[in-house]
């Protein structure tokens, strides 16, 4: 994968701040994006390029604004070139009865995880598609495939995404492109943090029976997942030898939706 230039979303933390080190590991040069405390991105920015020797650089972009993800897109390709691997991973939740759910939160869960990856893909193609080569990976979860209560919009996107996923596959696949997802199941990231605190304030349990009862009971393997093992996934779903697997959703969830 040496000198592969990509762009991974949602990458200050979590599961996007460990595919960018196996990526950069991988050798590409990339584009890191999300919110955040300033002086620990760039840190963590600096560290990466350090220790991989790869081009690593930040974009500020807030993916809920169209124009903000297609400027996100130019940028990278000014700063590192044409773009061959896209991982839109970028994701918030809200944890709410549906009856109390508020429309200002719908709106913006369905832009930064679903509509989001629409803008990205749309901007990275016409490179891509003159290369003749391209990855995409897109982050959903393991409720893009099964329901949960309380997230309502997050289940919906995520679904979404496995659907844009599957129609993207097919469009570009004649021109030596990819379009995947993946489909983690519980991995510890701030994201899950504050959900578990969500959680137990709708449901009235404690924040440890929430982790037990919502999350890892529903992974046979018992136990959360590493954000490595989900970056470690995305990165081979982005190798050469990848280049036959497309339309799919890969779940790394532990056998959550096993059963
Ligand atoms: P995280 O909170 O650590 O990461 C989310 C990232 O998205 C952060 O970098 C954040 O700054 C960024 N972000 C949020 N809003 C943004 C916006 N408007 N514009 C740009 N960036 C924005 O959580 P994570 O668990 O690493 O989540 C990464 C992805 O994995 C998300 O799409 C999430 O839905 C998905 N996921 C996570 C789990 C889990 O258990 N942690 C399970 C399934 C799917």
């Amino acid at each position: 994968m040496q000198n592969r230039i990509a762009v991974v979303t949602g990458s200050t933390s979590g599961i996007g701040l460990a595919t960018v080190r196996e990526l950069a590991g991988r050798g590409c040069d990339v584009m890191v994006n999300g919110f955040g405390d300033r002086a620990e991105i760039d840190r963590n920015c600096a560290e990466i390029a350090e220790r991989s020797g790869s081009r690593i650089v930040y974009s500020a972009a807030d993916l809920s604004r169209p124009e903000e993800a297609r400027a996100m897109m130019a940028e990278a390709a000014r700063l590192l070139g044409p773009v061959d691997i896209l991982v839109n991973n970028a994701g918030i939740q809200h944890v709410a009865a549906l009856h109390e759910f508020p429309d200002d939160k719908w709106d913006l869960l369905l832009a930064v995880n679903l509509s989001a990856a629409f803008h990205t893909i749309k901007a990275a193609l016409p490179a891509m598609r003159e290369r003749r080569w391209g990855r995409i990976v897109n982050t959903s979860s393991v409720l893009g495939m099964v329901g949960a209560p309380h997230k309502p919009a997050y289940v919906a996107a995520k679904h979404g995404i496995i659907g844009l996923t599957k129609s993207v596959s097919i469009e570009v696949a004649p021109h030596g492109i990819t379009c995947n997802a993946v489909c983690p199941g519980t991995v510890l990231t701030p994201i899950i943090e504050r959900q578990i605190a969500q959680q137990a304030e709708v449901t009235g349990l404690p924040e440890d029976r929430v982790l037990q009862a919502v999350f890892l009971e529903k992974m046979p393997t018992g136990r959360l997942i590493a954000p490595e093992e989900v970056a470690s996934a995305i990165a081979f779903l982005c190798s050469d030898t990848a280049g036959s697997i497309t339309g799919t959703a890969l779940p790394v969830d532990g056998g959550y939706t096993t059963h």
